[in-house]
């Protein structure tokens, strides 16, 4: 495994949109293991392919229940809403920003091997879930936030 290098904004991948994986190759394996280790060392909770120039619909993401890694992942139920909760990015280092996003999210998607599941996220994983679907449509939270502000003193070194 190797950690591989987080693009930071402006850099113009983050806009781009990334491709389904067609391919499930020792490849996609390698790029996983280099995502979730990589997002670990960042004391990240998720992190989407893009985030390391790889425009492939992968995500990776550990809200303190275990890894989870989602190939093709979408949105196809939703339900409610949370409010103003400050959300962070890695590739956004320094600020924070309130973005509603849904309560509830039912997910599809592809593991590394290609079979088909589908699961539901509530609270911190359905938002984290939100904001790194959202990276590989080229969309970041200072988009949605309804306010973006620096991280406090007290928060830095999360
Ligand atoms: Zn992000």
């Amino acid at each position: 495994m190797a950690i591989r290098t987080i693009v930071k904004h402006p850099d113009p991948i983050l806009r781009e949109k990334a491709k389904p994986v067609t391919k499930f190759t020792p490849n996609l394996h390698k790029l996983l293991d280099d995502m979730a280790e990589t997002m670990y060392d960042a004391d990240g909770v998720g992190l989407a392919a893009p985030q390391v120039s790889i425009l492939k619909r992968v995500i990776v993401m550990d809200c303190g229940e275990g890894l989870i890694e989602m190939v093709n992942p979408e949105i196809i139920a939703s339900e409610g809403e949370q409010f103003d909760y400050p959300e962070g990015c890695l590739s956004i280092p320094g600020l924070r920003g309130d973005v509603r996003r849904y309560q509830w999210v039912k997910l599809r998607a592809q593991d590394r091997h290609g079979q088909p599941f589908e699961m539901e996220a509530e609270e911190l994983l359905a938002r984290c879930a939100q904001h790194e679907i959202d990276h590989l449509d080229g969309i970041l939270f200072l988009d949605r936030a309804e306010r973006v502000y620096p991280i406090s003193k007290d928060e830095e070194g999360e």
